[in-house]
């Protein structure tokens, strides 16, 4: 009985439209019979009139409306409510997801419990109301939640959470309520409907509980979690989907039970032959070069996200285009990862004690980075100023790790501090383009430290009930004077001990130092290979690996 459910809804969407029709044509009909038994004077009288005062009345109409609403909402851009997407419009396959195959695995089970709901029912398993996508901004989390409304064929409902943020108390919950409503008509319709809330942190954050402000936010949240588990009661069947980029430990542990955003899929950047496929995806609609690899590609590009990958992409075809070529080079698109790490260059007019200051800051950071640090391999080095720095040792891990070790970390620490570390060698004293180093070098030894158990002590003696606050923060008040001084202490030594062996290291190779701060200030960029042949004169190049 799909084609009832239909009509009736139909007729409960357009009723408005429905009464009106009915009301003119009544208004029409008794006009027309009443004219038609008057005498021709009065006939033609009331004909006379009549254009004037229908004028009159849309006036006076529109006239009240335009007050209405000026009093009542004071304000007409806002008042737009969920925007509706049909699920034919949505057309995402699943071939179409790349780069993500085990949130796609996932997203595809998704898909067959949506479908075989009535066997679920039977078999008396758990009925799905909410999913939460979980990972970084430019994964696709968008394109998966689209996927699964085009594939279990059902409407798809969108919008961000941020909508739902509202000035005015109480605004945002209707709106909540509005959008639960419309899905469950849909599903009523369709047998199925997908609500999808985008940046659900926005809402989802744990409730203040403060006196000021937060209680907007509070409210279409506490809307949110009664809808979700009106559903559970219901027969509709809505499935809620929410992204978000933040971890779990943002969001209103409220959210996470179960009957709400109980299942999670979480949505990674992609791997190595992620990487691939998408750059062979993106790389399959532009015209490009022999000396294309994608598995070189993949490799350079760790970390990358598909939306970052699909930018690349983009902008090595501006590259090549505006250098009047017809296909994208290896060089090309090695150029646009660069200007999406580094940002553009700006030629900015610097003295010559400038230049030969960053060209030793650099070359400091460079060879250490060369002699200490286990996992990266510096790609390009460079004075040429760009996006708020001075200068830059771009530098990549080899390959992909997913944790870091404790020399890892160190190196980090040794690498940061080695600009500063060159320049007091060099010129005796320090510039300014330090502090954002200090900052980096500081932030790793403070979380060896107070976070990691990385220092001498044994964390486990200090560790009391915190409760969700982190346990070894400054500002915690549980944490004594006498463990803070000692934390402390332990990451200072860290710090010292970094600086020295840095400061050793690089006296010791002085002469490297300064052929780098030459090459640099002659030729403004240095890249991987010429670094490597710098190296292997002086006898320093890595094992190829
Ligand atoms: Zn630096």
């Amino acid at each position: 009985m799909l084609w009832w459910r239909k009509i009736t809804t139909w007729c409960r969407d357009h009723w408005l439209a429905l009464a009106v029709f009915w009301f003119v044509l009544i208004c029409v009909v008794l006009t027309w019979y009443g004219m038609s038994k008057l005498e021709s004077f009065y006939r033609n009288m009331q004909l006379a009139t009549m254009p004037m005062w229908i004028l009159v009345w849309v006036a006076i109409g529109v006239l009240n409306a335009l007050v209405y609403v000026k009093i009542m909402f004071g304000y007409f851009s806002k008042m737009d409510s969920a925007k509706k997407v049909k699920g034919e419009q949505v057309r995402v396959r699943f071939d179409e997801v790349i780069g993500i195959e085990e949130a796609k695995e996932e997203a595809q089970e998704v898909v067959q419990l949506l479908k075989d709901r009535a066997r679920l029912k039977k078999v008396g398993g758990k009925i799905l109301r909410g999913i939460l996508m979980e990972g970084p901004p430019g994964c696709g989390k968008t394109y998966l939640a689209k996927a699964i409304a085009t594939e279990a064929g059902i409407p798809f409902l969108s919008m961000a959470a941020s909508d739902f943020v509202q000035v005015f108390v109480g605004v945002g919950a209707s709106r909540v309520r509005k959008v639960f409503q419309n899905a469950r008509r849909q599903a009523f319709a369709n047998g199925a409907c997908i609500i999808f809330i985008d940046e659900l942190d926005a809402i989802g954050r744990a409730r203040t509980y403060s006196a000021m402000g937060g209680q907007e936010t509070d409210q279409t949240l506490n809307a949110l979690l009664v809808e979700m588990d009106g559903l559970q009661s219901r027969e509709e069947n809505v499935v809620v989907i929410g992204a978000t980029n933040a971890s779990e430990g943002v969001l209103d542990p409220a959210l996470l039970r179960p009957g709400r955003f109980d299942r999670k899929i979480y949505v990674d950047r992609p791997n190595l032959e992620g990487r691939e496929k998408v750059f062979a995806f993106y790389l399959s609609k532009v015209q490009v070069g022999p000396d294309i690899n994608v598995g070189r590609l993949a490799r350079i590009s760790i970390g990358k996200t598909p939306a970052e990958i699909e930018n690349i992409v983009k902008e090595s075809a501006l590259i090549a285009t505006r250098e009047k070529r017809d296909a994208v080079s290896y060089k090309d698109i090695s150029a646009a990862i660069e200007r999406v790490d580094l940002g553009v260059k700006h030629r900015k007019s610097m003295t010559e004690a400038e230049r030969r200051r960053v060209a030793y800051h650099e070359a400091g950071h460079l060879i250490t980075l060369q002699v200490f640090h286990p996992t990266d391999d510096v790609f390009k080095a460079s004075i040429i100023a760009r996006r708020g720095s001075l200068g830059v040792v771009f530098h990549n891990p080899r390959e992909e790790f997913h944790t870091q070790g404790k020399d890892k970390l160190l190196a980090d620490i040794k690498v940061s501090l080695a600009g500063y570390v060159s320049e007091k060698l060099v010129f005796g004293e320090t510039s300014t383009g330090v502090s954002g180093d200090f900052q980096h070098a500081m932030g790793v030894a403070h979380q060896m430290v107070w976070s990691l158990g990385m220092g001498s002590k044994y964390l486990g003696d200090w560790m009391m009930p915190f409760g969700r606050q982190t346990p070894f923060s400054n500002g915690n008040p549980l944490l004594s004077e006498s463990v803070k001084a000692e934390l402390n202490a332990e990451t200072n030594a860290i710090f010292r001990t970094c600086a020295e062996e840095v400061e050793k290291m690089l006296t010791k190779e002085r002469v490297i130092l300064d052929r780098f701060a030459n090459e640099l200030l002659k030729r403004e960029e240095l890249e991987y290979d010429e670094i490597e042949a710098i190296f292997s004169e002086y006898g320093k190049a890595r094992a190829q690996k």
